[in-house]
Protein backbone atom coordinates (compact mmCIF):
# COMPACT_ATOMS: atom_id res chain seq x y z
CA UNK A 1 0.00 0.00 0.00
CA UNK A 2 1.36 3.39 -0.88
CA UNK A 3 1.31 6.06 1.53
CA UNK A 4 -1.12 7.98 -0.67
CA UNK A 5 -3.54 4.82 0.39
CA UNK A 6 -2.70 4.43 3.83
CA UNK A 7 -5.74 4.49 6.01
CA UNK A 8 -6.17 6.97 8.33
CA UNK A 9 -9.36 6.12 8.93
CA UNK A 10 -9.49 2.60 10.19
CA UNK A 11 -12.40 2.09 12.13
CA UNK A 12 -16.27 3.55 11.70
CA UNK A 13 -19.06 3.82 13.59
CA UNK A 14 -22.25 1.43 12.91
CA UNK A 15 -25.76 3.32 13.89
CA UNK A 16 -28.82 1.36 13.98
CA UNK A 17 -31.50 2.24 11.34
CA UNK A 18 -34.00 4.88 12.33
CA UNK A 19 -33.09 5.45 15.94
CA UNK A 20 -29.51 6.17 14.43
CA UNK A 21 -28.01 4.63 18.17
CA UNK A 22 -25.11 3.26 18.25
CA UNK A 23 -24.59 -0.27 17.47
CA UNK A 24 -20.26 -1.46 17.16
CA UNK A 25 -17.06 -0.09 15.87
CA UNK A 26 -16.47 -2.08 12.69
CA UNK A 27 -14.25 -2.12 9.95
CA UNK A 28 -13.35 -0.23 7.16
CA UNK A 29 -14.22 -3.27 4.90
CA UNK A 30 -17.14 -4.76 6.99
CA UNK A 31 -18.60 -0.82 6.44
CA UNK A 32 -17.85 -1.05 2.58
CA UNK A 33 -19.85 -4.48 2.49
CA UNK A 34 -22.51 -3.09 4.18
CA UNK A 35 -23.11 -0.41 2.02
CA UNK A 36 -22.28 -2.60 -1.47
CA UNK A 37 -25.13 -5.01 -0.41
CA UNK A 38 -27.44 -2.19 0.50
CA UNK A 39 -27.61 -2.48 4.08
CA UNK A 40 -26.36 0.67 5.35
CA UNK A 41 -26.15 4.63 4.04
CA UNK A 42 -23.22 6.43 4.76
CA UNK A 43 -24.02 9.06 7.32
CA UNK A 44 -20.50 10.95 7.68
CA UNK A 45 -17.56 10.74 5.16
CA UNK A 46 -14.21 10.52 6.51
CA UNK A 47 -12.48 12.48 3.44
CA UNK A 48 -10.09 9.41 3.63
CA UNK A 49 -10.15 7.28 -0.22
CA UNK A 50 -9.50 3.70 -0.26
CA UNK A 51 -8.61 2.72 -4.01
CA UNK A 52 -8.60 -0.79 -5.70
CA UNK A 53 -7.41 -1.34 -8.89
CA UNK A 54 -11.15 -1.01 -10.50
CA UNK A 55 -12.72 1.04 -7.45
CA UNK A 56 -11.94 4.05 -5.75
CA UNK A 57 -14.36 3.74 -2.32
CA UNK A 58 -14.88 7.10 0.03
CA UNK A 59 -14.39 5.37 3.29
CA UNK A 60 -17.29 6.44 5.81
CA UNK A 61 -16.48 7.82 9.04
CA UNK A 62 -20.18 6.76 10.31
CA UNK A 63 -22.80 4.71 8.46
CA UNK A 64 -26.17 3.48 9.54
CA UNK A 65 -28.23 -0.15 9.04
CA UNK A 66 -31.27 1.02 6.45
CA UNK A 67 -33.77 -1.02 8.95
CA UNK A 68 -33.67 -0.94 12.59
CA UNK A 69 -32.73 -4.04 14.46
CA UNK A 70 -33.75 -5.14 17.83
CA UNK A 71 -30.82 -5.25 20.01
CA UNK A 72 -30.80 -6.11 23.89
CA UNK A 73 -29.43 -3.11 25.57
CA UNK A 74 -26.04 -3.56 27.54
CA UNK A 75 -24.44 -1.75 30.36
CA UNK A 76 -21.10 -1.09 30.47
CA UNK A 77 -18.83 -2.15 33.05
CA UNK A 78 -17.36 0.70 35.02
CA UNK A 79 -13.76 1.60 34.92
CA UNK A 80 -11.81 4.25 35.80
CA UNK A 81 -10.31 4.44 32.35
CA UNK A 82 -14.11 4.27 30.98
CA UNK A 83 -15.05 7.73 33.67
CA UNK A 84 -12.37 9.59 32.31
CA UNK A 85 -12.77 8.92 28.68
CA UNK A 86 -16.70 8.87 28.64
CA UNK A 87 -16.09 12.52 30.66
CA UNK A 88 -13.32 13.59 27.77
CA UNK A 89 -10.85 14.69 30.31
CA UNK A 90 -13.14 17.19 31.74
CA UNK A 91 -13.14 18.33 35.54
CA UNK A 92 -16.75 17.79 36.30
CA UNK A 93 -16.70 21.08 38.85
CA UNK A 94 -14.41 23.79 37.37
CA UNK A 95 -14.55 22.52 34.04
CA UNK A 96 -10.92 22.06 33.55
CA UNK A 97 -9.63 20.04 30.16
CA UNK A 98 -6.83 18.54 28.35
CA UNK A 99 -4.49 21.25 27.71
CA UNK A 100 -6.30 24.02 30.22
CA UNK A 101 -3.36 25.67 32.14
CA UNK A 102 -4.04 25.61 35.81
CA UNK A 103 -1.95 27.02 38.22
CA UNK A 104 0.97 27.76 35.93
CA UNK A 105 0.62 24.25 34.56
CA UNK A 106 -1.08 23.02 31.36
CA UNK A 107 -3.13 19.77 32.48
CA UNK A 108 -2.22 16.72 31.13
CA UNK A 109 -3.95 12.82 31.30
CA UNK A 110 -1.99 12.42 34.30
CA UNK A 111 -3.75 15.29 36.14
CA UNK A 112 -7.14 14.15 36.09
CA UNK A 113 -8.56 11.59 38.72
CA UNK A 114 -11.42 9.96 39.06
CA UNK A 115 -14.21 11.63 42.29
CA UNK A 116 -16.48 9.41 43.59
CA UNK A 117 -19.42 12.29 44.14
CA UNK A 118 -20.91 10.00 47.30
CA UNK A 119 -17.67 9.50 48.88
CA UNK A 120 -16.39 6.06 49.18
CA UNK A 121 -16.17 6.83 53.34
CA UNK A 122 -20.24 7.49 53.21
CA UNK A 123 -20.60 4.22 51.32
CA UNK A 124 -20.45 5.92 47.84
CA UNK A 125 -19.53 3.17 45.31
CA UNK A 126 -18.01 2.61 42.06
CA UNK A 127 -20.50 3.49 39.52
CA UNK A 128 -20.89 5.17 36.66
CA UNK A 129 -23.25 7.49 38.21
CA UNK A 130 -21.18 7.95 41.35
CA UNK A 131 -18.16 8.77 39.67
CA UNK A 132 -16.84 11.68 37.43
CA UNK A 133 -13.83 12.78 35.85
CA UNK A 134 -12.16 15.76 38.22
CA UNK A 135 -8.99 18.07 37.85
CA UNK A 136 -6.51 17.23 41.31
CA UNK A 137 -7.23 20.34 42.31
CA UNK A 138 -10.70 19.67 42.76
CA UNK A 139 -10.60 16.20 43.87
CA UNK A 140 -8.39 17.32 46.82
CA UNK A 141 -10.40 20.55 47.80
CA UNK A 142 -13.78 18.32 48.03
CA UNK A 143 -11.35 15.51 49.67
CA UNK A 144 -13.86 13.20 51.79
CA UNK A 145 -16.60 15.64 51.56
CA UNK A 146 -20.27 15.40 50.03
CA UNK A 147 -20.14 18.04 46.99
CA UNK A 148 -22.81 20.73 48.55
CA UNK A 149 -20.70 20.06 51.70
CA UNK A 150 -17.70 21.26 49.77
CA UNK A 151 -19.63 23.72 48.24
CA UNK A 152 -18.78 22.34 44.84
CA UNK A 153 -21.62 21.44 42.29
CA UNK A 154 -21.89 19.43 39.63
CA UNK A 155 -21.17 20.81 35.79
CA UNK A 156 -23.53 17.74 34.64
CA UNK A 157 -25.14 14.40 35.78
CA UNK A 158 -23.04 11.38 35.37
CA UNK A 159 -24.65 8.58 32.92
CA UNK A 160 -24.41 4.95 32.54
CA UNK A 161 -22.73 4.49 28.89
CA UNK A 162 -24.51 2.04 26.64
CA UNK A 163 -21.48 -0.22 26.22
CA UNK A 164 -17.91 0.37 27.86
CA UNK A 165 -16.52 -0.89 24.27
CA UNK A 166 -18.21 2.34 22.71
CA UNK A 167 -17.09 4.61 25.45
CA UNK A 168 -13.10 3.13 25.33
CA UNK A 169 -13.83 3.66 20.95
CA UNK A 170 -14.82 7.10 21.53
CA UNK A 171 -11.92 8.14 23.16
CA UNK A 172 -9.82 6.91 20.44
CA UNK A 173 -11.89 7.98 17.72
CA UNK A 174 -12.74 10.43 15.19
CA UNK A 175 -14.60 14.18 16.46
CA UNK A 176 -17.43 13.11 14.06
CA UNK A 177 -18.13 10.32 16.00
CA UNK A 178 -19.39 11.90 19.21
CA UNK A 179 -22.46 13.45 18.49
CA UNK A 180 -23.79 9.94 17.53
CA UNK A 181 -22.72 8.64 20.67
CA UNK A 182 -25.18 10.09 23.71
CA UNK A 183 -23.63 8.27 27.00
ZN1 LIG B 1 -11.47 20.97 38.65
Amino acid sequence: MSSSAMLVQSRVLLLNGSTWEPLAVISVQRAINLLLDEKAVVVEESGEFLRTVRDKFSIPSVIALRRYINVPRRHAHWSRKGVLVRDNYTCIYCGAQLGTLQRGKVLAKADFTIDHIVPRSKGGRDTWTNTACACSACNHKKGDRMPNDAGMRLRWEPKTPRTSYLVIALGTGPATWKRYVEI
